[in-house]
């Protein structure tokens, strides 16, 4: 039952256990707010009365446990609501996620060793509800005082910060409808790519420096460790795809495996981890609310990302066009490169490209409009295993006079010469 509707004020009375699903207009905003009752978006109660405004194009649901009025104001490509939702399994997952948090929070206090919090990956096909649900197990969490790290492996999308990167997050509050997760001190690996087949190593090895990185800071923080994680995964369940899910599950030593709408998924999972008695996987129902959204769609939102990145999510940023000389900076590529001379190498040996090799990347008209990562490294060496600062964005290479020109969200000097280059291009629009 969608329809386009027309630009005027409604009501919509949700029964208790239902919701509200919108998809906000291409080209218009959308504001909403709750007339009475009480309701959530994604996890994050609504304030009563105050009205929202909705970003073009965005997907969600106003969902009310016990009913609620909501208020609309503008149009919306559908709307419609819908009384059977996953909801209550979703919240039950919570509170037992809840019941451990308590537990090993009680435990560190009595010095026992079990203060371990739930660990969660969140795993299932593209478009199954995984962004969706991890939000709202974060949210919920964060509303009892909780501040779980957040763990985003989806280099396609990014809900952190732009594709292409994995990073993690602890979250304070429950996130934002609008805003989304705020951006003040995130952790950010760059793998420069927005799909894993490009350097599969690499993704990996990034997976890998940030479990260690988030390992650290748990050891010294008995509430960031009580709460957990959740961790955001990547839609590609298949083949090296499946591999990565796996390794993920290792590397951030994983107890609560949340599959979602995959049977075959769960039951690939449950088999492989039978001989570890402490990792749950538990299947849950993909709502009837997610959206699909084509390959189209997909690489219109990763522009609109780092668009965010730069300009802001209501065009409230101004980047600063910078310019620096080439001998200022150093770019780095990972991986690949010219390979080694086969007259280098032993006999019968195929020279094959390092997945993880640092290789210096000439300045030409080659790093237009590319998207490069401003590394914390101090050394060269360094580049692969440290996180990154921030981005930039080539928009003029000047080959006489050896500058480059770029945006950047600030004005000032970069903090780092070392620049990180993949194939993450963005078309300023
Ligand atoms: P995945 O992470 O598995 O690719 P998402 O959680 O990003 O899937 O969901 C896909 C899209 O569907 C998103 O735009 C999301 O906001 C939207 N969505 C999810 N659940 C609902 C719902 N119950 N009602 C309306 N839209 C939803």
């Amino acid at each position: 039952a969608s329809s386009a509707s027309a630009s005027t004020v409604r009501q919509v009375k949700l029964d208790r256990e239902s919701e509200l699903r919108i998809e906000v207009a291409n080209d218009s905003s959308l504001r909403l707010r709750v007339l009475n009752g009480t309701a959530e978006i994604f996890g994050t109660e609504l304030p009563p009365e105050i009205w929202l405004t909705l970003p073009p194009r965005l997907k969600f649901a106003v969902f009310t446990w016990y009913g609620a009025t909501i208020e609309m104001d503008g149009t919306t490509e559908t709307d419609y609501t819908a009384d059977e939702t996953p909801m209550i399994n979703y919240v039950n997952v919570h509170a037992i996620l809840d019941g451990r948090r308590n537990r090993a929070k009680a435990s560190s206090s009595d010095g026992s060793s079990t203060s371990e919090g739930p660990r969660v990956i969140v795993v299932g096909p593209t478009d199954s509800g995984k962004s969706t649900l991890s939000r709202m197990l974060l949210s919920w969490a964060a509303k009892q005082g909780w501040k779980p790290t957040f763990v985003d492996l989806d280099i396609g999308q990014g809900s952190i910060t732009i594709p292409g990167c994995i990073a993690a997050t602890p979250i304070e509050m429950p996130i934002d409808p609008v805003e989304g997760i705020p951006l003040e001190m995130p952790l950010v690996y760059f793998y420069g790519h927005t799909t894993p087949s490009n350097n599969v190593e690499l993704y990996k090895v990034l997976v890998k420096e940030l479990s260690q990185l988030l390992e650290r800071q748990f050891s010294g923080n008995v509430e960031s460790r009580a709460a957990g994680m959740v961790i955001n995964t990547m839609g590609w369940i298949e083949g090296i795809g499946y591999e990565l899910l796996l390794h993920a599950i290792e590397t951030f030593n994983v107890n609560v495996v949340l599959v979602l709408g995959q049977e075959k998924l769960c039951s690939m999972l449950r088999d492989v981890l039978r001989n570890k008695p402490d990792v749950d996987v538990v299947k849950l129902q993909r709502s009837g609310g997610v959206v699909s959204r084509n390959v189209k769609y997909r690489q219109k939102a990763r522009s609109h990302r780092i668009r965010e990145y730069f300009y802001g999510l209501a065009n409230d940023l101004s980047p600063h066009s910078n310019i620096a000389n080439f001998s200022d900076i150093s770019v780095y590529r990972i991986g690949g490169g010219p390979q080694a001379p086969r007259s280098a190498l032993p006999i019968g040996a195929e020279p094959a490209a390092d997945p993880t090799r640092l290789v210096p990347v000439n300045i030409n008209q080659d790093l237009l409009h590319l998207v490069l990562a401003v590394s914390f490294a101090k050394e060269p060496e360094q580049i692969i295993s440290s996180n990154v600062a921030g981005f930039i964005y080539i928009t003029d290479v000047d080959i006489q006079r050896k500058k480059i020109t770029y945006l950047a969200p600030s004005a000032g000097e970069l903090p780092s010469k070392y620049l990180i280059v993949g194939t993450l291009t963005w078309l300023e629009t």
